[in-house]
């Protein structure tokens, strides 16, 4: 199973499978300009789990090294990222060498800004290991955090080659899980009617969320995203509707300090922000109401924005990067599968966040 993503630059491959991890090998002994060296950056907790499948699948003639990065987010700071770079400039990594980027997201971000950045940029192949990966592993956006903001230091680097086995998905924890599934339903909101409703008949609670139903969605997911992708690879257009839930999913998470609320679970609560916000602009006509309850039977913690203030959401949207004055950038809906881009006031959302506090009761 297999998706071509295409940017200006660069044409690769996206193998999706149980098992697609043995592909490994092939694609990196077929490559144009096949590596010399291979340096592994590995999120340690991941590592520990799957470790020896990648290590099994890796090429024999090719030198290895393993770099080892504390799991999740931590490793998106500056000493992981400097670490990182002293270890590869300790392997004497030059340009014929590959980084591996061997975790979830954050690995990925990671890793691939540290290709990116290693002598102006070294290739790299993205081995994601969780169900957000299918988005973050795909499109080249490479970052890490600054104290003052989330993936604000970064570059734009396209890895070679996407190697995606489904079968290290299924360590995965019911929130890791139910967080990263958030992104393929973000991705139907925003391009395929069809897949919605599928996904809202097929899924139920956060163990449905598997096997093949699952695969088909990623690859699916991985589709729209690379379509996506391929029209706007820097973000100056249509990029932004991957947006969609983003606005105030990202307030929901700053707020509840990165943790308590995965990702994914802030942006399941920040699309139905969105809906109503669509439903109030242009009276986009959708059932949000049992949507929300279809969100929270499958185990998302749906009114977890509604933990905080109205000042306080907006205090942190205005912050965010995509905020222009004083009013906030949405993706809205104008139906399903038809996202554009719309600047909204104080007011405008102020009565939008008193209609979803009032529905959420
Ligand atoms: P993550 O990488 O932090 O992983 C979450 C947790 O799951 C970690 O503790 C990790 O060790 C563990 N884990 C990973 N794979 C596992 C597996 N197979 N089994 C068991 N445990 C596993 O989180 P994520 O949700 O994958 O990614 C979130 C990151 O992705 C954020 O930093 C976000 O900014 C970034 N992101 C980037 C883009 C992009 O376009 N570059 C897009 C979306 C999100
Ligand atoms: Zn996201």
């Amino acid at each position: 199973n297999r998706v071509t993503v295409e940017t200006v630059h660069k044409t690769y491959p996206v193998i999706i499978g149980e098992g697609a991890v043995k592909e490994i090998g092939p694609v990196l002994l077929k490559m144009k300009n096949k590596p010399t060296r291979l340096f592994v950056i590995a999120d340690e907790g991941v590592y520990a789990i799957h470790g020896s499948a990648l290590k099994e699948a890796l090429p024999d003639p090719i030198p290895v090294d393993w770099h080892f990065v504390p799991a999740g987010e931590s490793a998106k700071s500056f000493s992981v990222f400097e670490q990182c770079l002293t270890a590869m400039l300790e392997a004497a990594l030059d340009r014929h060498s590959l980084v591996v980027a061997f975790g979830g997201g954050a690995c990925g971000d990671l890793a691939g800004f540290c290709a990116a950045s290693y002598m102006r940029g070294i290739p790299f192949i993205q081995v994601p290991t969780t169900i957000l990966a299918h988005d973050s592993a795909v499109g080249g956006k490479t970052a890490i955090n600054h104290p003052l903001g989330k993936n604000m230091i970064g570059a734009f680097h396209q890895p070679e080659a996407v190697i995606y086995d489904t079968s290290f998905l299924h360590s995965l924890s019911e929130k890791e899980t139910r967080s990263g599934f958030a992104e393929v339903i973000k991705h139907a909101f925003i391009a395929d009617e069809p897949m919605l409703t599928e996904i809202l008949r097929t899924i139920q609670k956060t163990a449905d969320i598997k096997g093949a139903f699952l695969a088909q969605c990623l690859k699916k997911g991985i589709e729209i995203k690379s379509a996506i992708v391929k029209e706007d690879e820097k973000e100056i257009g249509v990029r932004a509707f991957l947006n969609f839930g983003h606005t105030y999913g990202h307030a929901v998470e700053a707020l509840s300090g990165y943790g308590k609320t995965a990702h994914g679970e802030a942006v399941a609560c920040g699309m139905i922000f969105a809906l109503y916000a669509s439903q109030f602009k242009n009276n986009f006509s959708f059932n949000i109401r049992s949507f929300a309850k279809w969100l929270k039977g499958v185990g998302y913690p749906v009114k977890e924005g509604l933990g905080f203030s109205f000042e306080e959401i907006y205090t942190v949207m205005t912050r965010d990067k995509k905020a222009y004055g004083g009013t906030v950038r949405f993706v809205l809906l104008n139906k399903i599968g038809e996202p554009y881009v719309t600047d909204m006031t104080k007011e405008e959302l102020q009565k939008i966040d008193e209609h979803f506090r009032k529905e959420a009761e």
